[in-house]
């Protein structure tokens, strides 16, 4: 347990891999067409592809700084598994041993038949997904796989002393939820010290196989935004590591604490604890003040950002590490986060402009500027000032570079007054829509889009590569959403929808029509299990060339005499799901983005539609872990969607659409909005939140989503008619709105036209009283 700390590192790098090999991988896996061994043996391939990247990239071989952060799926579960804590529902599918196999581990992650999967929850304040584990009285605790032991075993026998990452126990268990077993009032927090020898034991096995540092990742212990209290966390965070720190036969342990600045209790706590190495997130916090317990420590600076693309300021960064050396015995240099949240490489993207290339670091390049560090650290400043000189004048050149600042933007935004955020009352719009939408009772309407076929993938791709002409692509485009017009007349929807056949992504579709965007061909970011995404680069001040949308609004409205919505992703979402700028304030940039939404919002009233409807189901996403943080993010994000909504006449009826039903801590947020109707999702927690709606004293139009899209299911008519009896019984008639829970993209046909069917009828049935 002597062996010192590496001088740079990262918390963890991508796994789906460059070609995105995992994902192809596990869905062959899953689909039958690549047996486990095989998969096994891919997943090998791209670890020790992993290690080899890294290693060439400057990370040492043979000195723990080349962390072992692999996952078939999830981190968290990842770490559920290897203590055994996976519910009751998935016992059989243990091996006779009890331990935890593969087929067992994707099964809780992805669910099979009546078999519910873990629930998938946001990561912090991030756009990755983890599997909530289910803790209650029941849960037994025992080393459950070896994998974690057999990565680690298998670098080795490459020629690597790598060092594993594993979710600590503290935030293992904040994060997880009670299990059904549990009893009112039951934490999973409460099993802490059950849990703790599975830990110790787990460590005995890292070590065994030839781990020298293990890193115990506690985000909980930064956030102020779980239903635990950061006091609870912190005393939880003392007497975890006190007893890991104690166990005999372990790895050095490096607790990392990514996302936020450490809580100060967490921080004291840390400090205090007997453990070798602790990892700080300083692009998010300063670095904190002397706490007792730190001689002998190392403190790894967290100061290259593992949340977004840019190059970043590395004389900042140097001057950060040199403060936190008056902190401690050593300092190494390190990521703030694990570097799962950025693509792999830039060189991966060879179509994107020079100019622009020369201010990205996505994670190889995050790597090398690690290294960097960590040399200037291990043989003095002077060895690096090459490197600090062209990192200085790449962010110069980037601030100074045309298109970055444009003067009109930023004149336009200058000249705004509250008169700009304000629409007239919403007693007065509602008269003036009821005159001129002339809708039904409990209108009927759906999120936007409609199922994206094989034959519309397909022949967007072809258009990608020329092999369909523009004219020609159009022409499918104008058949399907004439398909999906005369569909939604068939079934007798109020409010139709164009469908979003035009759309690759909400976000990217956008980010390819405003100025001040660059997107990427390869540049994807795991979201959950296989699934990945490609955020937008968002790199200069934005303006909208042309409209975007008009077009197809006004084609689709014309197929129909029942109003089409225009369908507009808010400005929130789309900072949300991009790589923002970090040269000016969040809420600046989300007021640009405001500005060109509001264009695009005249000239669809212009053409003739209606209503229009912007989607916001990011809002609750960004919200900051840290309290004191959340008034201003609430104040620049609604003011953004006001912005961006506040030009519509009275008439026009707005629409948002939010995808989550925590809601107590952003419902004023939500009525400050100002939609005059917002759909949410509420069917999978039964219509709770209709309650939660109702004693707010919500007075908009809403639409709780009466049935689940995130799965192939077909609710029945009398399942539907049930929550809308409650939404109608909780709620003034006129409020309510009747639609799925969130877009219809993911979805197959005959269910969608099953459901939408059963939806019609069932708001028939409200609507006669019966
Ligand atoms: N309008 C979008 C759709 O229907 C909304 C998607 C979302 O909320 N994530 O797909
Ligand atoms: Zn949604």
């Amino acid at each position: 347990m002597t062996t010192s700390f590496p001088t740079g590192t990262i918390l963890g790098y991508p796994r789906i891999g460059r070609a995105r090999e995992l994902k192809r991988a596990v869905e062959a896996h899953w689909a039958g067409a690549l047996g486990q061994a095989d998969l096994e043996a891919t997943t090998a391939g791209l670890r020790s592809a992993t290690r080899e990247r890294l290693a060439g990239l400057g990370l040492g071989r043979d000195d723990s700084s080349i962390p072992e952060s692999f996952s078939y799926y999830d981190q968290v579960l990842d770490a559920a598994v290897a203590v055994g804590a996976l519910p009751e529902r998935f016992a059989h599918l243990r091996d006779a041993d009890g331990s935890i196999g593969l087929a067992a581990y994707f099964t809780a992650a992805r669910g099979a038949g009546e078999l519910a999967p873990l629930e998938l929850t946001k990561w912090f304040d991030t756009n990755y997904h983890y599997l909530v584990p289910e803790i209650g009285p029941e849960t037994v605790f025992a080393l459950s796989t070896d994998r974690f032991a057999r990565q680690v075993a298998e670098a080795r026998a490459d020629g690597y002393v790598t060092r594993p990452v594993v979710v600590g126990p503290v935030t293992l268990l904040a994060l997880s939820k009670a299990s059904d077993a549990a009893p009112a009032g039951f934490s999973p927090l409460d099993r802490l010290d059950d849990l703790l020898p599975a830990y110790v034991e787990l460590l005995a096995s890292l070590r065994t196989a030839g781990a020298e540092w293990v890193q115990l990742d506690e985000p909980a212990l930064v956030s102020e935004s779980l239903p635990v209290d950061a006091a609870e966390l912190a005393a939880a965070a003392t007497r975890a590591y006190g007893v890991l720190g104690a166990a005999a036969d372990r790895p050095a342990i490096l607790v990392a604490a990514p996302y936020a600045q450490l809580t100060p209790a967490a921080w004291r706590a840390l400090a205090a604890a007997p453990v070798e190495a602790l990892s700080l997130d300083l692009t998010r916090g300063a670095v904190p003040a002397a706490a007792p317990g730190l001689a002998g420590k190392t403190l790894v600076g967290g100061v290259v950002d593992g949340r977004n693309i840019w190059r970043g300021d590395l004389e900042a960064a140097w001057a950060k590490l040199g403060e936190l050396a008056a902190l401690a015995g050593g300092v190494s240099v390190g990521t703030s986060t694990s570097l799962q949240h950025v693509p792999h490489d830039v060189a991966l993207d060879p179509e994107l402009d020079t100019r622009l290339v020369s201010w990205l670091a996505f994670a190889d390049q995050k790597v090398a500027q690690v290294a960097t560090l960590a040399r200037g650290l291990a043989e003095g400043r002077a060895a690096i000032d090459a490197d600090m000189a062209a990192a200085s004048l790449a962010l110069a050149d980037r601030l100074g570079a045309p298109g970055v600042r444009d003067g009109a933007v930023r004149g336009r935004a200058a000249q705004l007054g509250a008169a700009d955020f304000t629409r007239d009352d919403h007693e007065i719009r509602l008269a003036a829509q009821e005159a001129a939408l002339d809708l039904p009772v409990l209108p009927t309407t759906t999120i936007g889009s409609f199922p994206q076929t094989g034959d519309i993938r397909r022949f967007r791709a072809q258009h990608d590569r020329g092999e369909l002409s523009t004219a020609e692509y159009e022409e499918l485009l104008r058949l399907e959403i004439a398909a999906v017009v005369g569909l939604q007349e068939e079934l007798g929807l109020d409010v139709l929808v164009h469908g979003e056949p035009e759309r690759n992504d909400m976000v990217q579709y956008f980010a390819e029509n405003l100025g001040g965007f660059a997107v990427t061909r390869n540049g994807w970011v795991q979201s959950y299990g296989s699934r990945a995404t490609r955020p937008s680069i968002l790199w200069g001040d934005v303006s909208r060339p042309a409209p975007i949308t008009v077009t197809w609004s006004q084609f689709a409205q014309s197929l129909s005499d029942r109003p089409v919505k225009g369908m507009l992703t808010g400005p929130v979402t789309i900072l949300a799901w991009s790589f923002v700028r970090d040269d000016q304030p969040l809420g600046e940039t989300a007021n640009q983005v405001a500005l060109a939404l509001r264009d695009e919002i005249a000239d669809l009233e212009a053409a003739g539609i209606g209503i229009v409807q912007v989607d916001e189901p990011a809002l609750r996403e960004l919200l900051p872990l840290k309290q004191g943080d959340q008034p201003a993010y609430l104040e620049w994000s609604v003011d953004s969607f006001r912005l961006a909504t506040a030009g519509a006449q009275p008439e026009t009826q707005v629409h948002t659409h939010l995808c989550y039903s925590e809601f107590a801590v952003v419902i004023d947020a939500i009525a400050a909005l100002d939609a005059d109707v917002t759909s949410i999702e509420a069917a999978r927690s039964r219509g709770e939140v209709i309650s939660d709606i109702a004693t707010s004293g919500f007075t908009h139009g809403i639409g709780p989503g009466v049935y689940d899209i995130h799965s192939p299911r077909v609710p029945s008519v009398a399942e539907i008619a049930d929550l809308l009896r409650r939404a109608v019984d909780e709620l003034p008639l006129r409020q309510v709105w009747v639609n799925p829970d969130c877009g219809l993209k993911t979805r197959a046909y005959p269910e969608t036209v099953a459901s939408l069917q059963n939806l019609v009828e069932a708001t028939r049935l409200v609507r006669q009283g019966v």
